[in-house]
């Protein structure tokens, strides 16, 4: 496969499924939660909650069984991964040594969404050679 540097850019996100992302994230305190986003090129057009299988404040597990079914959903809507979501119920939303271990992919942005405070804040990751850059997203 060929590298395509236009997936390691921005990342356009419409509002109504950042909300419903921020909405799953809450709806799991105080547990840490996860779920993807898929689309086409940048644009992410879909949301895929997944349940984790643990319930712990920092940390979150979800079997190869479950994400392998979401993927095959993912594919039979033509569409591909563009970021992996996971909440931070009590740290800021910043990637710790464990997230950038198990993070599966450079192109597959790494969002956080981070409770702590009373005010939810979010950012995005690209990952790669085990250190963390800013990723751009974009609401739209
Ligand atoms: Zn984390």
């Amino acid at each position: 496969m060929n590298w395509n540097t236009s997936r390691i850019g921005t990342i356009y996100l419409p509002a109504r499924l950042k909300e419903k992302m921020i909405q799953h994230t809450r709806e799991c305190l105080p547990y840490e939660t996860c779920g993807l986003l898929s689309g086409t090129t940048n644009r992410v057009s879909s949301i895929w909650k997944l349940e984790s299988e643990i319930k712990h404040r920092y940390r979150y597990f979800v079997s190869k069984d479950t994400v392998d079914k979401t993927m095959k959903d993912i594919q039979s809507k033509q569409e591909q991964v563009l970021a992996i979501y996971h909440s931070h119920p009590t740290a800021p939303p910043v990637p710790s040594k464990e997230d950038i271990l198990h993070h599966p992919e450079p192109h597959i942005c790494m969002l956080i969404v981070s409770l702590q405070a009373k005010s939810t804040t979010w950012k995005g990751y690209t990952i790669a050679h085990g250190h963390y850059y800013h990723r751009p997203i974009v609401i739209v």
